[in-house]
């Protein structure tokens, strides 16, 4: 449909349109498609023929997304998109983030927040496959939702050049970022991303204090190295040992079926982490325990199972203007948002 494109021009000499929205600033040629395979040339002009397209639509508990410390037990309306900025090889959403012939239903920005309203969730998650493609819906989304008094909550990969980052970070209310490895190598020739764009979103994201939390997917002989897992914790670290990370086990999928899923070193890794971070979880694999307990006196603040959640001792008051969580047992600030 006709809309007008953000971060996309004509070339100097009029045969290709220049898209700077993501690192891989492709200079898409008549009649074709960028990377992402959402955003078109037709005859110099652009297209965005999934404009309003939402492949999912569902309403999921706020720690299936995963964020555990937004609104703990509170469930949240889920859009999903087509298409991607990356091409991960173990992608767990690639017959939407790859395919954009998946099926949809058009929703314009507006049905979506009527969807929320109606529906009586308060808050919107743009999640599933890629939304950061889809940066002129996800800008006319959020600003209606904001009027309506609705949250927005990014679930991305953050590949996403800095200018559309800035402009569209100021309404997310809550983000979610894959930190999905630690070289520069394993970005660019695996994934197909910047390992350096990626950092710089999750670093604006946290400065901005927008609430942040991190996931990564520790996938054997690709990612799980020591020196790798230790640098994602001492980045994390260096921001805020309060960050949650999620850490999730590998199941193979897509171009990598026939990779091991190694429990073991999932655990190992999760258990250094712990001795750095306040927040560390494992999704993706049963029997682990993800309670957050309050870092000064160790108590149960959130017990977790599966996705049943129960908040056993938080208090919140306002300070400042500003809502704040603190242990209900030792009185010290938690990060959680309730
Ligand atoms: S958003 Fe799509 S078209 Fe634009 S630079 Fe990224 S991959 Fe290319």
């Amino acid at each position: 449909m006709e809309v007008n494109a953000a971060y996309i021009e004509l070339s100097g000499d009029r045969k290709k349109l220049i898209c700077s929205l993501c690192p891989h600033n492709c200079h898409i040629p008549e009649g074709n498609s960028g990377f992402c395979q959402v955003r078109y040339n037709q005859n110099g002009r652009t297209q965005l023929p999934f404009y309003g397209q939402i492949s999912a639509l569902s309403v999921d508990p706020i720690e299936k997304k995963p964020l555990y410390h937004w609104r703990p037990g509170s469930s949240i309306l889920s859009a999903g998109f087509l298409g991607c900025t990356m091409d991960c090889p173990f992608c767990q959403n690639w017959h939407i983030s790859r395919n954009v012939e998946a099926i949809t239903k058009t929703m314009m920005p507006e049905d979506l927040i009527k969807a929320a309203r109606e529906s009586g969730h308060a808050q919107i998650a743009y999640t599933y496959s890629e939304p950061l493609v889809h940066f002129e819906y996800l800008l006319a989304a959020m600003k209606e939702a904001r009027k309506a008094n609705i949250a927005n909550i990014l679930i991305t990969n953050g590949n996403i050049n800095k200018r559309p980052a800035h402009e569209l970070l100021p309404f997310c209310d809550a983000v979610n970022v894959d930190l999905k490895a630690f070289t520069k190598e394993n970005y660019h020739k695996v994934l197909h991303g910047s390992l350096d764009t990626v950092k710089s979103f999750i670093e604006y994201s946290f400065h901005q204090k927008i609430h942040l939390e991190i996931t990564s997917l520790i996938i054997a002989d690709f990612n799980d190295s020591k020196k790798e897992t230790q640098d994602m914790i001492d980045f994390i670290g260096d921001l805020s040992v309060d960050i949650p990370w999620h850490i999730s086990a590998y199941h193979p999928s897509y171009k990598w079926k026939d990779r091991p899923y190694k429990e073991a070193d999932l655990i190992k890794t999760a258990k250094r982490a712990r001795e750095s971070l306040n927040y560390v979880y494992v999704g993706n694999t049963p029997g682990f325990n993800n309670d957050t307990e309050c870092p000064c006196c160790n108590k149960i603040l959130i017990e977790r199972k599966d996705y049943e959640t129960k908040i056993r001792g938080l208090t919140s008051k306002l300070t400042q203007n500003e809502k704040k969580t603190f242990c209900g047992y030792c009185g010290s600030p938690v990060p959680v948002a309730l």
